[in-house]
């Protein structure tokens, strides 16, 4: 447990109507309570009770603000340790100088993340629900909301304990054959170790597929129009944005002129890479676009190729039907309102129906066909069924690629007689790499560097 007591304000700065100052620690209550001025003295409060009342400076007893102070004692609160919450309502200077007299009389200033970091040290929470922390406060959009208030519950420790424990029975199997060799029981092993690493195995792969969709819902899918000139493609993005709403960002890009924009679909935020080439311009070398937003084709992980239904189609287009074709591409036949000119037998030899969308930009028909399909695309029946408990950290999802392959080195070796205390170095390894998931011997640089990005007061 940590000697000192820390706070910070919890809340974010700038204008609202309350702010909360969060002070942890074992002189948390007494600190608070020299300040406050109330029925009750805070000193007696039972935990997990709200108190109306005053802050007030000791020195002049000068008012600062009317507050409402919430006790919660250790280990039944969010750092195990014991926590007081200051609400001020005053704005941000009132806030200011709460925290200010408070860290005047036992508290010091929290570091970012130290909240959380306790927690993470007292083992109230594991590293993986830590730093799902981090991505509840940046995620941007419902679905990765959700996703990450699940980790932070628990949902990815929940599913590695498991594995961690079909491994340590395992490893504690394999290591009686390893002292008693003379079981001849060698045989055995190799198909013991076989079909159990293969279980876990099989989760692990599983926990990674999913990922791939975390990893999605976290970042968003970004993703490219292209087409020619007049195909629909602004009108498209426009009929998108007005369609959901929830338009998040609008971030100027790093590189050239490439402005981002979030929108949202079914709680899928894509990020839409408006590239040079999809604005107008009359320049012929631009026309497709292709040239300038070529950077851009290539990290898409969604690429809307527009067509215009009402013209037969152009050798440009041809180009690029062939050469997104192993992309995920789907063909937009845009314009559907006016008599259609294309040969859709051509764009079918390429692609198979669910990766072609019929639809009017300009009417905003069919836009829920295009959500429909990304949707299909980027994401398995699992997901749509309300299953968000997956995986989304990239340390996470390194660690577990790091696991699948001590896993298959370890089932490998099986089959290369190779000595069964050198296979047990392989299980063990991929023991390890989930334990790291959830912070077991996490060293200090890792810590640091995970906490430090959290933002003050968490
Ligand atoms: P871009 O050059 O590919 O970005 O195409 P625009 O979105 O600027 O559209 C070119 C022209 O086609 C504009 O006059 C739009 O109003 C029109 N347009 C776009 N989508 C449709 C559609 O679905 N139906 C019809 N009739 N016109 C459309
Ligand atoms: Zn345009």
């Amino acid at each position: 447990m940590n000697e000192d007591t820390i706070a910070a304000i919890a809340t974010a700065l700038g204008e609202g109507s309350i702010a909360v100052v969060r002070v942890s620690g074992p002189n948390s209550v007494d600190t608070v309570a020299k300040l406050f001025r109330s029925k009750q003295n805070l000193r007696d409060a039972d935990s997990h009770t709200v108190h109306y009342g005053w802050i007030v400076d000791p020195r002049t007893e000068q008012v600062l603000d009317e507050v409402l102070v919430t006790v919660m004692k250790g280990p039944r609160s969010f750092t195990a340790e014991d926590v007081v919450e200051i609400s001020t309502h005053g704005g941000i200077v009132a806030v200011k100088s709460v925290l200010e007299l408070v860290l005047r009389h036992g508290a010091r200033l929290a570091e970012p993340g130290e909240f959380t970091k306790r927690a993470f040290l007292n083992g109230r929470i594991d590293l993986a629900q830590a730093e799902a922390v981090i991505d509840l406060i940046r995620s941007k959009s419902d679905r990765a909301f959700q996703v990450a208030r699940r980790q932070a519950g628990g949902s990815v420790s929940k599913q590695i304990v498991p594995l961690r424990q079909q491994l340590i029975e395992l490893i504690a199997h394999v290591e009686v054959n390893i002292d008693y060799p003379e079981h001849d029981v060698e045989d055995v092993t190799a198909d013991f170790i076989r079909s159990n690493c293969g279980t876990v195995l099989k989760e692990v792969n599983e926990l990674l597929r999913k990922s791939n969709e975390g990893k999605i819902l976290r970042e968003g899918i970004v993703t490219v129009i292209v087409g020619r000139p007049n195909a629909g493609k602004s009108s498209l993005l426009n009929a998108l944005a007005r369609d959901n709403k929830a338009i998040v960002t609008d971030i100027p890009g790093t590189t050239r002129d490439i402005i981002e924009e979030s929108v949202s679909i079914s709680g899928i935020p894509l990020r839409l890479l408006d590239t040079a080439g999809i604005r107008e311009t009359t320049d012929k070398v631009e026309q497709i676009g292709v040239e300038r937003s070529h950077g851009a084709l290539n990290e898409a992980d969604l690429i809307l190729l527009v067509l215009n239904r009402h013209e037969p189609l152009h050798d440009d287009e041809r180009k690029l039907l062939t050469q997104l074709k192993d992309r995920s591409t789907i063909v937009v036949v845009n314009k559907i309102d006016l008599p259609g000119q294309l040969d859709l037998e051509e764009i079918e030899r390429d692609y198979p129906k669910e990766r072609i969308v019929f639809l009017s930009a300009k009417e905003e028909e069919g836009i829920d066909e295009l959500e429909r399909a990304v949707s299909a695309m980027f994401f398995s029946g699992a997901v749509e069924s309300g299953d968000i408990t997956y995986v989304s950290n990239a340390r996470h999802i390194a660690l577990l690629h790091q696991t699948k392959q001590s896993l298959e080195d370890a089932i490998q070796a099986t089959y290369d007689g190779v000595p069964i205390d050198l296979i047990q170095i392989d299980i063990s390894s991929s023991w390890e790499s989930l334990g790291q998931i959830l912070g077991d011997a996490a060293g200090d640089s890792l810590l640091d560097q995970i906490f430090s990005q959290f933002c003050l007061g968490k």
